[in-house]
């Protein structure tokens, strides 16, 4: 018997503006597993990730970006996590629970390429988080924060100053209470609403200010008035040259994100002015994309994370959206700032875990 299943599409490129729920098309159709070919794998989708990064994937790419762009009048594609539901494939069975990066379906068969993307969680992983902790704290943006902080910012001492822009975030949630609770640093978080402050207050950041409503320039000044040891970068542009100019010698910038600039056409984007800082206060800055580290620094991640949420150490956070066919709109509102911690649709009515 045929099933139903909603999928949300990619209509067409936006170059010069901030995406808009009327950018997706919600679309319903059916499988009917019956039809499930060899080789194939059929998936029900129980919670998706909505990330920045798919940002880069909506528009005309000019320049190199780690991964193309959606096809218009396809379903898109992002971390999610899945049920298998039938399988004719080697290595997946029925019920077991997959991670990766999946289509904006509630239902989908999976050809062998797609499969590919695919992790099944480890069966003992199950019942001891939610299972959308495994897209936040526990996934792809805690793996994010944890290991570019032990490659680029270490070696930390103790009492060094840390900001964190974007820090209600979901990476920068965990790279500010890391660099709090684990390395001892004294930790300055930005965010753009006094809600998110007042929370990153409550989770022992020592500092933290809304940069929309005062000066990021005053506001480090008055917080690290001897300057910046490590700078998490989530936003770039003006925040990015800000912090040159007040960072210490040797301080280390993880250049993690540039949210700020995502929606500008590439002639609007905001150009850092003053560099020549690396040079005289031998500042290192250095970008990476996650999947880098994975091979070497994943399957510790995976058991250092969770032994620090059971601790406290790292408190998860998450901002749900219920409903597939609101996953466009959960993207615009997390380009927004609608979020505080992880942005993650819930698809399925029940979790079966
Ligand atoms: P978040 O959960 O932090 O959500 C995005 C947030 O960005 C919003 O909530 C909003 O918060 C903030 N924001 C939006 N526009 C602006 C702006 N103009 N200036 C400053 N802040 C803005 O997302 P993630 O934690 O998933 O990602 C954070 C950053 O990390 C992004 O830049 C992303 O691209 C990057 N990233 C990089 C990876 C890598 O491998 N290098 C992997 C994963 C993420 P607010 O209310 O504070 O404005």
């Amino acid at each position: 018997m045929a099933l139903p299943v909603t999928s949300v599409l990619w209509k067409d490129y936006v170059d010069d503006r901030a995406v808009q729920e009327s950018d997706f098309e919600v679309s319903a159709s059916d499988i009917d597993p019956a039809n499930l070919q060899d080789g194939e794998v059929l998936v029900e989708l129980l919670y998706l990730s909505v990330d920045p990064y798919l940002r880069g994937r909506m528009r005309r790419m000019k320049s190199y970006y780690f991964i193309g762009p959606f096809e218009s009048g396809k379903p898109l594609a992002s971390g999610g996590i899945g049920l298998v539901k039938a399988s004719k494939a080697a290595g997946f069975a029925a019920g077991d629970v997959v991670s990766g990066m999946l289509p904006w379906s509630s239902l989908a068969v999976l050809d062998q390429a797609a499969q590919g993307m695919l992790q099944k969680l480890e069966p003992s992983l199950l019942g001891t988080a939610p299972l959308s902790y495994f897209l936040g704290t526990l996934g792809m943006p805690g793996m994010t924060a944890w290991a570019s902080i032990k490659k680029i910012a270490e070696p930390i001492k103790q009492g060094e100053v840390a900001f964190v822009s974007g820090a209600a975030g979901a990476v920068g949630l965990v790279a500010g209470q890391l660099l709090k609770n684990e390395y001892g640093c004294r930790v300055i978080g930005s965010a753009g609403s006094d809600d998110k402050v007042a929370l990153l207050k409550q989770l022992g950041f020592d500092e933290a200010f809304n940069y929309k409503s005062v000066d990021t320039a005053a506001a480090l000044k008055a917080a690290a008035p001897d300057g910046i040891d490590i700078y998490f970068d989530n936003v770039g542009g003006p925040t990015l040259e800000t912090v040159l100019d007040q960072a210490r010698s040797h301080a280390r910038i993880v250049a993690c994100g540039m949210i700020s600039q995502y929606d500008l056409p590439d002639e609007q984007k905001y150009g850092v002015k003053n560099l020549f800082n690396l040079i005289t206060k031998r500042i290192k800055l250095e970008g990476f994309i996650v999947s880098d580290y994975m091979a070497e620094l994943g399957a510790a991640f995976g058991a250092t994370m969770a032994e620090h949420v059971q601790q406290g150490k790292v408190k998860a956070l998450e901002h749900t959206t219920e409903g597939i066919e609101n996953a466009g709109k959960a993207f615009v509102e997390m380009m927004a700032g609608g979020n505080t911690g992880k942005a993650v649709v819930k698809v399925a009515a029940e979790d079966p875990f």
